[in-house]
């Protein structure tokens, strides 16, 4: 089905003109039948896992081969700056808008539908890869507690599509599979973009340009409906545009501040991936961290690491800054400038307050506080340390009684503790190694030499610093023993251990219940550090599973992450054995 062009700009590109939605049809799949199911997620709906599993007609449904009695489907339009440039209408190119369940009011989507006017060059479909790590990620993250949209089930098919799958360079056909979202909503920042004006950098506009009635009908379905307490407060209008714009402010910066927190990297943050609620959505080539890297960078196609670890928080404001622009006037430019003043405050607050809990800081202890986490993200970089196994492993740490001295003996043992957790000589070599070309990096450190003022000017700061960086680290290694290793490692981490302790020891001054305080410190701590995460080479042994027939382990996979504080006897994912190269495996669009 390919729709007929009206604009002169790409093939297969169609202009939607004053619309935020346009009127499909899923694509029935040949043969659709279940992967896995979320129990929790169908409960929302008023549905039972079971029933629905068992009932012939279930996959059918689920993958809009069939549609609910009532749904009215359809594809949504909005635009989005990628990777910094406004690329103009992108739209829902393979998800499709089913309608809304009255139980609880969830909107529900099926991704990897067909065709939509969006679709562009592309098919419209997702494959079992791609499809099984959105559904599993979804849910991971709801277990984890940060905000996100939800996967009811994940479902695969006869149909099939051809995939150039990047690590094997060559095209496979792949299994077209459909995953059920659940959320209040999916409008994202993008969904405003459709109404902006000619943009200097690219030349490009909204498709609803000028169409200002439709952005105010939009603001106030999206107030109304999902913000109703500042509609109620607010009678003023600019004073409620106001009031949302913070809120939505305030929730990207608590829900970037939770991704840091738990070493996860979305990995495309372009604003038409940025939910209105402050939801994590769309799951691509995504990843949480194994040894904790700064620039850790998720997605193979982010050259200049512009949506790596640590540029998060930086990129959610800017983000924001497009979704205050997009709401220009109904949102004056003045006024929005006030509310992005406050975000970097904000971010860091929600930082330090959950930094604090990962560390089991009960008290607050400013700026001691900023600089033991600081440190301790220093020496998990500097020794290779394993993110959720770190945090995880801090609550055995013995907390010294008040007022008794240091005891070498418990800075050694908690030491120890943590140095498993450490990458050897190898493994470090091997997470410092440049990513650039070798030949690239070569030309630009004779550059950096020869003619520094150059080098400045065309430098890259992310992408050469960080190369510069893991050069010099990998030079140091290169004259290291594994046993001089370790005993720098050891040093490193008996020092932040004792600057830890001495936190902790100031912290049961004055309490007359040191056992108690103790205990809701640990309690504190393994309620937050999660045990288990999904980690790249489990989502992808459960693909592996799944691509070859057997689709348990998706499930034992989500049964496990389910509960990522406490274990399971029985349920138990394969141990992780270290190394492992960041790669990507989502879809490439
Ligand atoms: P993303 O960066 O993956 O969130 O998506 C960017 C744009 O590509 C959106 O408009 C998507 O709807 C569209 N897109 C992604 N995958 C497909 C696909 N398989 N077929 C058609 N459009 C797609
Ligand atoms: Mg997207
Ligand atoms: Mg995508």
């Amino acid at each position: 089905r390919k729709l007929p062009l009206d604009s002169s700009e790409e093939p297969g590109v169609r202009q939607v003109k004053g619309a935020c939605f346009s009127r499909v049809k899923p694509q029935p799949l040949t043969k659709p039948r279940f992967v896995a199911v979320s129990h929790e997620a169908l409960a929302l709906l008023g549905l039972s896992g079971e029933e629905v599993m068992n009932d012939p007609l279930g996959p059918e449904y689920l993958s809009g081969s069939k549609l609910l009695p009532g749904s009215e489907p359809a594809a949504h339009c909005y635009c989005g700056h990628q990777f910094g440039q406004f690329a103009g209408q992108l739209g829902d190119g393979a998800a499709c808008y089913l309608g809304e369940v009255k139980v609880g009011r969830w909107e529900i989507q099926v991704k990897g539908a067909g065709l939509t006017p969006y679709s562009r060059q592309a098919d419209g479909r997702k494959v079992l890869r791609s499809s099984i790590r959105e559904f599993l990620c979804s849910e991971v993250m709801y277990f984890l507690g940060v905000p996100t949209t939800r996967a009811g089930s994940v479902v695969t098919s006869d149909s099939r599509v051809i995939r150039d799958v990047y690590y094997s360079g060559h095209p496979r056909h792949e299994r077209c599979s459909v995953v059920l979202r659940i959320a209040p909503t999916f409008l994202r920042f993008g969904s405003f973009e459709i109404f902006k004006e000619t943009d200097e950098h690219t030349g490009r506009r909204g498709p609803s340009y000028g169409r200002d009635e439709i952005r105010g009908q939009m603001m106030d379905y999206v107030i109304e409906m999902f913000y109703p307490e500042i509609q109620q407060n607010y009678p003023d209008r600019v004073e409620r545009n106001v009031a949302f714009f913070r809120e939505v402010m305030l929730r990207t910066a608590r829900l970037v501040a939770q991704w840091q927190c738990v070493g996860f990297c979305h990995g495309v943050l372009n604003t038409d991936n940025m939910s209105i609620l402050g939801l994590t959505l769309d799951y691509g080539p995504y990843g949480f961290m194994d040894r904790f890297d700064p620039d850790f960078i998720c997605n193979a196609s982010d050259n200049s690491g512009r949506y790596s670890y640590q540029a998060q928080p930086a990129i959610c404001r800017w983000n924001l800054v497009k979704l205050a622009e997009a709401l220009a006037p109904e949102l004056p430019p003045d006024r929005a400038e006030a509310v992005m003043d406050e975000y970097l405050d904000l971010y860091n607050g929600f930082y330090l307050e959950n930094m604090r809990k990962k560390l089991g800081l009960l008290n607050q202890d400013e700026p001691e506080d900023e600089i033991l986490i600081t440190e301790l993200l220093q020496t998990m970089h500097n020794t290779g340390a394993d993110f959720t196994n770190t945090f995880r492993s801090l609550s055995q740490i013995s907390c010294p009684n008040a007022g008794e001295s240091e005891e070498e003996e418990d800075v050694r043992k908690a030491a120890d503790l943590l140095l498993e957790q450490c990458a050897n000589l190898e493994e470090l070599k091997a997470a410092n190694k440049p990513t650039m070309d070798p030949r690239e990096l070569a030309m630009l450190l004779s550059m950096a030499q020869s003619n520094p003022a150059l080098f400045q000017m065309i430098s890259d700061r992310t992408t050469i610093a960080r190369q510069l960086d893991r050069l010099s680290k990998l030079k140091d290694l290169m004259e290291t023993s594994q046993e001089e290793l370790k005993i720098k490692q050891a040093e490193e981490w008996s020092r932040w251990i004792t600057r830890y302790r001495k936190r902790l020891a100031r912290e049961l001054e004055g309490q007359c219940d040191v056992q108690a305080v103790q205990e809701e410190r640990v309690r504190v701590m393994d309620s937050t550090n999660p045990r288990v995460i999904l980690r790249n080479y489990i989502a992808q042994n459960a693909i592996e599973a799944a691509e070859n027939g057997d689709f348990s382990e998706v499930q034992r996979v989500l049964k496990v992450l389910e509960k990522p504080f406490s274990s399971q006897p029985g349920l138990e994912l394969p141990a992780w054995v270290g190394g492992g190269e960041a790669t990507e495996q989502g879809e490439r669009d």
